[in-house]
């Protein structure tokens, strides 16, 4: 029988044992390093000429490996093996399916240590943020996996006498899988297997600067069992590739993460019929936040500057979910800008091999250059309170940033930055933070920190986003218990880890039967 799901667990580094297993992992990553990986197409493995590198961020002259490029007639056969496969997957009993995500769930908790040191490597996770984003890997296989168990039947409906209506889902077609590197093994992973257990073939196309982790995902996929055709590696440029499977009368559905400007794209160029084409395509589109952390006056002050800290520099800030916005009550307002002040200027930066570094670097060149423009912009628009200092001569480190005394409307109270930068605002009082928490286009994380029961309620029919926390920060939703996506621009609020996930990949079907 299958077990109730569970979360996985967090790693307690604390511990020699769990240190030496992280080093033993990271030794495995080290042995593998500059190594080359195929694209993945109708379960042959193909090379191509034209590779994508994935650097180290911390360090730039570290290639961590590179993987074959498709283009557009690689991709087209890999539509086509994903047409194939879909003959015979959709008719693959959901058990069968469920039991290929439990086995590579076991399978990656085996090499857990070493998927997290990779992460390390290739995203520039801390020890901590990769673990946990392992575990949440984990989670969405092992969850989705129940959830298709617990679909499997179709919902009960009603039947009048000599009458017998049934109601059951059946799955799309073939879908595209277009992830971030932000959490690109969590996201990748959770997206496709979502797509799979549901009885989908899926052509799954990871974000360029971090493909590594999803072709070593890839190979366990194969190896528990996954027949050929069903899950196709198709990295390759966003602009080429993505257009074009996006575009593909074939696709059914595109299953997307990552930011507004794709999103808005992909939503524009999916709701176009193309020749041949028998259906309106399905978008899942989960895109930016610009969330807020509100704190009352009435509040637990050390909390309030704690969750700030740690929901805003975590990753180096680098979350949808991140604390780009402090919001603060007046009479609380410096107390806390103070000590969120002094929490930060305690943070160590650097490589995150290095378990004392609490943050990394940030992602590449492109970022660190945007990042440091909107820094100038902050000082501009408000006062530098820490941090504002970026150093891109070994990997691009750049220093967790406050900006204080910002108008709510301010560019850096409003844009996504995605770096480790917090602006802070004053509010009146509480009605008036909330209306502030409010006023962005985004619609994704915020926490209330307060000891207010009836701001707390005010806050939780007000506040308009998916994911609402008290008295905690605004990252680090687990699967199965903080179902997570966002309202208005942050997209389609499709809620990754939660009940309703997997209905999103599959159609409803009537059958009635007199008798
Ligand atoms: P991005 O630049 O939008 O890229 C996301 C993915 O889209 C990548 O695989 C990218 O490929 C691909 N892409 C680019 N152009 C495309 C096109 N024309 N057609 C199809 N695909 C295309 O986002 P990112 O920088 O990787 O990720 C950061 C963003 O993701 C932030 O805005 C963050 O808030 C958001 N995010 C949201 C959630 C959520 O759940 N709401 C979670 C994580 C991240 P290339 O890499 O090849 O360009």
């Amino acid at each position: 029988m299958v077990q109730p799901y569970k979360h996985e667990p967090f790693t307690d580094f604390t511990t020699e044992e769990n240190r030496q297993a992280y080093l033993k992992g990271l030794k495995t990553v080290e042995g593998y390093l500059g190594q080359d990986y195929d694209l993945f197409i109708g379960g042959e493995r193909i090379s191509t000429e034209d590779k994508i590198v994935s650097y180290n961020p911390a360090n730039k002259e570290e290639v961590i490996g590179s993987v074959s490029k498709a283009n557009k007639n690689l991709a087209e056969k890999a539509m086509q093996a994903a047409v194939e496969a879909f003959k015979t997957w959709k008719k693959t009993k959901p058990e069968v399916r469920a039991d290929v995500l439990f086995k590579a769930a076991t399978m990656i908790r085996r090499r857990k240590m070493e998927f997290s040191a990779l992460l390390t490597k290739e995203a520039g996770k801390s020890w901590r943020e990769a673990d946990v984003e392992v575990a949440e890997g984990i989670d969405f296989l092992e969850y989705y996996g129940r959830q298709m168990l617990a679909l499997k039947d179709g919902v009960p409906v009603n039947s009048r006498p000599n009458e017998y209506n049934r109601y059951h889902y059946i799955p799309l077609g073939v879908g595209i899988i277009i992830s971030p590197w932000n959490f690109p093994f969590a996201i990748m992973a959770g997206t496709t297997v979502a797509a799979i257990v549901s009885g989908n073939t899926v052509l799954l196309k990871p974000a360029s600067t971090t493909p590594i982790v999803a072709a070593k995902f890839v190979e366990v996929m194969e190896a528990a069992g996954l027949p050929k055709g069903v899950l196709n590696f198709v990295p390759g440029s966003g602009a080429e590739v993505g257009d074009y499977l996006v575009d593909h009368k074939d696709t059914r559905f595109v299953s997307f993460t990552g930011s507004r400007e794709v999103g808005l794209r992909i939503f524009e160029r999916s709701s176009k019929l193309n020749e041949g084409q028998i259906w309106m395509k399905r978008l899942i589109a989960e895109m930016g936040g610009k969330d807020t952390i509100v704190v009352d006056s009435e509040a637990d002050l050390e909390l309030a500057a704690q969750s700030i800290m740690a929901s805003a520099f975590g990753f180096s800030g680098q979350k949808c979910s991140a604390c780009s916005r402090a919001v603060i009550v007046e009479d609380v307002y410096d107390q806390v800008l103070n000590r969120v002040v002094e929490l930060t200027n305690q943070l160590t930066i650097g490589d995150p091999v290095d378990t004392g570094n609490y943050t990394g670097p940030v992602i590449d060149n492109s970022a660190f250059k945007k990042i440091m423009e909107y820094i100038e912009i902050g000082k501009q628009e408000g006062k530098l309170m820490a941090g504002g200092e970026g150093d891109s001569s070994k990997g691009y480190f750049i220093k967790p940033t406050i900006i204080a005394d910002l108008d709510p409307k301010a560019r850096i109270m409003q844009e996504e930055i995605f770096g480790p930068v917090v602006g802070f605002t004053k509010a009146k009082n509480f009605d008036e933070a909330i209306e502030i928490a409010n006023n962005t286009e985004y619609g994704l994380t915020g926490a209330v920190i307060t000891t207010n029961r009836a701001h707390m309620e005010q806050a939780r029919e007000d506040f308009h986003v998916g994911n609402l926390y008290f008295n905690r920060g605004c990252t680090g939703a687990i699967v199965g218990y903080q179902p997570f996506g966002g309202f208005n621009m942050s997209g389609t609020d499709s809620k990754a880890g939660g009940p309703d996930y997997l209905l999103l990949h599959m159609q409803a079907k009537t059958t009635s039967e007199m008798y």
